[in-house]
């Protein structure tokens, strides 16, 4: 069964710092254990800001997108043998990353740490197109009823999810968050599932703080404010919070979080810095106070779990916004921009994004 793999294809194309264009193609070939996707939502993340200005290092002439929803529109002749396979029409979200299987992180189970990944939308085809082709096994079926839109973020929420497990945050621990944007929102989502209390988001842009809110957080601050981390500490009694995120990603407020941690604290470097963004940190700090920094990249073997806690997130209280494939230098804008608490390109339209129309 297919009524896909002909016609031509629309995709975006990253072409070198600055250029990103749309061009017109045949549909790829599609492998016996691959499944062709069109996709109906693709997340435009920080990443894919980066990829287009050039700090972030991507393949020339690759197809963007790596947060990708869309449906199965054609099987390869093996796909059937997999256990829950994806059908033709069924909703899936793809786990954008193919490891080398054979270095020595590979091999012990962190596939995540491999020198040899590639992630589609970075360095394979990616999701800004008409057709997607994957192998099956990172295609994951999503409930029918899913939001497409929602669905495209089972990506940065399998991210947020790695990164919560790396900071054990367990039930009844004052947590703080440092940024709300669409990552730190899914990570205040979770925190308020895990346990967490109270929940303390700091973010200077108001809109964003409303989010933080809306998400479930017990308390925000403005973090421009001088005075915001004095009186967040003074919420824990002064004894500052047991987990700490950066959900920015900046030597600033990686300093300012390893300040806030209580003695004893954890604290989880989740946000993208630059790479040459460089903090200080007083070796004396943290062996007086037993503090404890992670880092956390992004998502071995919890893109399943994302497809689960999904419904549970509750993140249609984010505000959309979509562009057509053809709008991709407005969907960039309106990402850096903040036009919406998320930005997302919709090949098919607005309204199969919605989930209105398949
Ligand atoms: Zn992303
Ligand atoms: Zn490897």
């Amino acid at each position: 069964m297919s009524d896909g793999g002909s016609g031509t294809v629309r995709s975006l194309r990253f072409r070198g710092p600055g250029v990103v264009e749309p061009v017109t193609s045949v549909p790829a070939g599609l492998g016996a254990e691959d499944v062709r996707i069109a996709p109906s939502a693709v997340g435009v993340c920080g990443t894919d800001a980066h990829i287009v200005a050039g700090s972030f290092p991507a393949e020339v002439g690759v197809v963007l997108g790596h947060e990708v929803c869309g449906r199965v529109i054609e099987r390869g002749s093996t796909v059937g043998d997999l256990p829950g396979a994806p059908e033709v029409g069924d909703l899936v979200t793809v786990e954008p990353h193919r490891y080398c299987t054979a270095c020595r992180y590979c091999r012990a189970g962190q596939e995540h740490l491999c020198a040899g990944k590639r992630g589609y939308g970075v360095r394979l085809d990616g999701g800004m197109t008409d057709q997607m082709v994957v192998p099956a096994r990172i295609a994951y079926r999503l409930p029918e009823r899913t939001v497409p839109w929602v669905g495209a973020m089972c990506e940065p929420v399998s991210c947020a999810i790695h990164g919560m497990d790396r900071l054990r945050v367990v039930s009844g621990e004052a947590l703080l968050i440092y940024g709300c944007g669409p990552a730190g929102a899914i990570l205040v989502a979770l925190a308020r599932l895990l346990g967490a209390n109270p929940v303390v988001v700091m973010e200077p842009n108001p809109a964003r703080r409303d989010l933080a809110h809306s998400m479930g957080a017990d308390l925000t601050f403005d973090a421009a404010d001088p005075d915001a981390d004095a009186e967040a500490r003074a919420v824990t009694g002064g004894d500052g919070f047991a987990a700490v995120i950066d959900a920015v990603g900046s030597a600033s407020v990686l300093e300012r979080a390893v300040s806030m941690a209580a003695r004893g604290g954890r604290v989880l470097e989740f946000g993208v810095a630059a790479p040459d963004d460089t903090a200080a940190v007083r070796p004396h700090e943290l062996f007086s106070r037993e503090l404890t920094l992670l880092g956390s990249v992004i998502n071995p073997y919890t893109h399943q779990r994302a497809v689960s806690v999904l419904p549970r997130l509750g993140l249609e209280r984010l505000t959309p916004a979509f562009f057509e494939l053809s709008e991709f230098e407005n969907a960039l804008r309106g990402q850096r921009e903040g036009v919406a608490d998320k930005v997302f390109v919709a090949p098919r339209g607005v309204d199969v994004a919605r989930g209105v129309t398949r």
